[in-house]
């Protein structure tokens, strides 16, 4: 009966590691998904994390009993506290409803879910380029998707001025997607001042921002930092919307927690939205899974911990690992960056590379076309996807001439 199913296409980005997997070069080199790896191209699962696992595993109290529908509550306090800060007054007036989703594509397509039942407004505008699974989870869920300009290839930056026209002309009340940092593909963010007026404009216009958080300290290094964008706009005391993904920060991957926070207007709001929540949540996939969430839970929890104790054992705080651990792989991330710029420098590679640099977080939109990228993959062994990013995590101080070399032949063809 299903003879006739047409054969679909890999997908863009997970597509691009089955092509590198069944080429047999040894030159191969895969820089199609954003995963981290070491400096021996090694996949890695934190110290901290291991730490929190072993803890979890000598708990004799461990069971493996269902989850709530909106999933461990202390998971879904501290992934709140987490992003919005410690002293966030939506926190403290209880106006956020925060459930344990499946990693951030889960977050999002919970959601968009709820938006399309009980939001009046069904346009959602998604930077051009955006993250290539946001049209596909906004359209599914029902919503009607719209773009609004972000990238200039003339300057590799952000175009600023169309950004504000595009988000000016969009009907009142509107739904706004915004990479809260490290923006995918294009690793371009607007600065702070031109976050607050992107806030300023979208207050007036009523458009709901939808948030989209993969990348909390991925970026910087620290993890306030990257979340100056979303503090701004919920210290302002509106709503929104917050996907959070600790697939990257956390390197959980494969445990696909995440959570999705909305920020209402009264804690009565928060209330409701959260009954709404599970309703999207139950005939989906009834409840989600518990060990992701509980590893994030013991590492976050420790922040809690009493100051004068975690001074006492410093050393042993987990929260404190973790941060140094992420900083270390946001700093490799940078580091490449920089030996990436030197190698064409050096080589004398045609055109402005600085965009290299200037890029912040997992990709650097290279602005090479799709001709020159099947010609890299051709002869170089060297996979990505066909909009030119490169995952600056996948790469190592051995891959970096190699690829320099692949550019270089590429621009100069
Ligand atoms: N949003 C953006 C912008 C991303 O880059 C990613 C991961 N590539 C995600 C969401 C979702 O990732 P995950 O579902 O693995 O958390």
């Amino acid at each position: 009966v299903f003879a006739n199913v047409a054969q679909a296409p890999e997908d863009p980005i997970l597509g691009v590691t089955v092509a590198y997997n069944k080429d047999p070069s040894p030159m191969k080199v895969n820089l199609g998904v954003g995963a981290y790896r070491t400096e021996e191209g090694k996949p890695l699962v934190l110290n901290v994390v291991k730490k929190a696992e072993k803890m979890l595993l000598n708990n004799p109290s461990r069971v493996k009993e269902y989850l709530p529908i909106t999933g461990l509550a202390d998971f879904n306090k501290l992934s709140a506290k987490l992003i919005f800060g410690a002293d966030s007054r939506a926190i403290q007036e209880n106006r956020v409803a925060t459930v344990q989703c499946l990693s951030g594509t889960g977050s999002l397509r919970v959601g968009a879910e709820f938006l399309a039942r009980h939001y009046n407004e069904r346009a959602i505008f998604i930077p051009q380029p955006t993250w290539g699974n946001h049209p596909k989870v906004f359209t599914l869920a029902g919503l009607s998707v719209k773009t609004y300009r972000y990238y200039d290839p003339k300057t590799r930056g952000l175009n600023f001025q169309g950004l504000l026209e595009d988000l000016n002309m969009a009907p009142s009340g509107a739904i706004v997607l915004l990479h809260a940092c490290a923006h995918n593909p294009t690793g371009v963010d607007p600065t702070l001042d031109q976050w607050e007026q992107i806030r300023r404009l979208m207050r007036s216009k009523s458009l709901l921002p939808f948030f989209d958080s993969a990348y909390q300290g991925f970026a910087s290094g620290n993890l306030d930092a990257d979340a100056q964008s979303v503090r701004m706009f919920v210290a302002d005391g509106g709503e929104c919307l917050m996907a959070q993904s600790y697939a990257k920060n956390m390197g959980l991957y494969g445990e696909r927690v995440g959570a999705l926070s909305i920020v209402c207007e009264s804690a009565d709001v928060a209330v409701k939205v959260e009954s709404q929540l599970k309703l999207v949540i139950r005939p989906m996939y009834s409840n989600p899974p518990i060990h992701g969430a509980s590893i994030v839970a013991t590492i976050l929890k420790d922040s809690s911990v009493d100051k004068a104790y975690v001074f006492l054992c410093f050393l042993r705080e987990m929260y404190h690992e973790w941060t140094i651990e992420l900083k270390a792989m946001a700093n490799r991330i940078i580091s490449m960056r920089q030996q990436l710029f030197n190698a064409l420098s050096a080589r004398g590679t045609p055109g402005d590379w600085s965009h290299i640099i200037k890029q912040i977080g997992m990709f650097t939109f290279t602005g090479l076309n799709k001709e020159q990228v099947s010609f890299m993959t051709r002869e170089y062994h060297i996979y990505m996807t066909s909009d030119g990013r490169i995952s600056m995590a996948g790469l190592n101080t051995k891959t970096i001439p190699h690829l320099a070399d692949a550019i270089h032949a590429a621009v100069n063809r």
